[in-house]
């Protein structure tokens, strides 16, 4: 029976994750482990909390001391590692929890899983550690890292102490790199749930400039399942990009929501843009494919459908959220 840990379980990824390792391994002990800042939820995994093959730690990964007993308790062969600070606004105002959380905290992680034998450690990275695009091209992992925001350039420090981890003391660890996620569950602050939830409230939806900045959005049980194929099938020390391959501008998905839920264009309230604001990303996720036999199975109208159906249906979620 394999033991799996996942950090940030409580979080938008993590939380799917969570419940869909459960469902599709019956043989499976999984811990996760989370500090439950303001974006982890028990809440959001509390349809697992009983499940006898499910443990709980709250702990933060930046702790040395935690994360040693949780790793000395738990004892993993598997970790993977999501937890971190992700908002990129939050980082331009206040950029030190970044950098503790996402590097220190993913360095005291690859020394556990060192110390203990892990068999598999898998960074969840992000296309942001690539920087920006121009009109057209796409990211490779052979692309340079430029990261531009702060929160960009932790996950970068963090993918370069992984990469040193495997050069230097040959761990069995992988980065995947996913686009834009999007689905139920995920924090408000983010682009799409905010713009569903002041829809449904008939409030003005912000917009950054003039809207062309240009994403490639990814259903997040897509994103799920390219971290799982990457930790049962990747090669060690192998990067690999999961792109959605949707490319939309911002503006022209706001419009979308808006038409989906039948409510007027006029929210669209265009606001100051975001220093050091992205212009495009896009991945190239060929390697995903070929190696690990993984393709996004769910396109952008139907995602975005079962988001908007998502957010209407659970209104107060989360609780106690501006
Ligand atoms: P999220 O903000 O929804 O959740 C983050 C989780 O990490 C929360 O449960 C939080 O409590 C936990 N956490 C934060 N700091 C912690 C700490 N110090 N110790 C332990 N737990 C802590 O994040 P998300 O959107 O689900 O993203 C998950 C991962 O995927 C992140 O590493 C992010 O960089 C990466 N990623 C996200 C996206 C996206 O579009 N959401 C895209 C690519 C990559």
């Amino acid at each position: 029976m394999k033991r799996w840990l996942i950090t940030g379980g409580c979080g938008f990824m993590g939380s799917h994750l969570v419940r869909r390792l459960l469902q599709r391994e019956a043989e499976i002990s999984l811990c996760n482990l989370d500090a439950l800042t303001y974006a982890g939820r028990l809440e959001n995994v509390a349809d697992c909390a009983g499940d006898p093959r499910y443990q709980f730690i709250q702990a933060d990964v930046a702790d040395a001391v935690a994360v040693e007993v949780a790793f000395a308790s738990f004892r993993p062969d598997v970790v993977v590692h999501l937890a971190a600070e992700t908002h990129v606004d939050r980082s331009i105002t206040a950029a030190e929890v970044f950098a503790r959380t996402n590097v220190v905290g993913t360095q005291v992680l690859l020394d556990a899983a060192r110390r203990h034998g892990v068999r598999r450690f898998v960074q969840v990275s992000t296309d942001e550690v690539y920087g920006s695009l121009g009109p057209s091209g796409r990211f490779t992992e052979e692309s340079p890292l430029a990261p531009n925001s702060p929160y960009a350039a932790s996950k970068a420090g963090a993918d370069l102490l992984v990469r040193a981890a495997v050069q230097t003391h040959g761990l069995p660890a992988i980065i995947v790199r996913p686009s834009n996620n999007y689905g139920p569950q995920q924090f408000p602050e983010k682009l799409i749930p905010l713009a569903v939830r002041h829809a449904l409230a008939g409030r003005p939806i912000p917009l950054y400039g003039d809207g062309t900045q240009v994403r490639d959005w990814l259903y997040v049980e897509d994103a799920c399942a390219g971290i799982l194929a990457a930790a049962e099938s990747g090669e060690a020390g192998g990067v690999y990009n999961l792109g959605g391959g949707q490319e939309r501008s911002n503006r022209a998905l706001l419009e979308r929501l808006l038409d989906l839920l039948q409510r007027p264009r006029a929210l669209i309230t265009p606001v100051a843009n975001r220093p050091g604001h992205d212009f495009r990303y896009a991945m190239d996720s060929s390697r995903a494919r070929r190696e690990l036999g993984w393709e996004p199975q769910v396109a952008l109208e139907d995602g975005l459908r079962r988001t908007v159906e998502w957010y209407a249906a659970h209104p107060d979620w989360p609780a106690a959220c501006p």
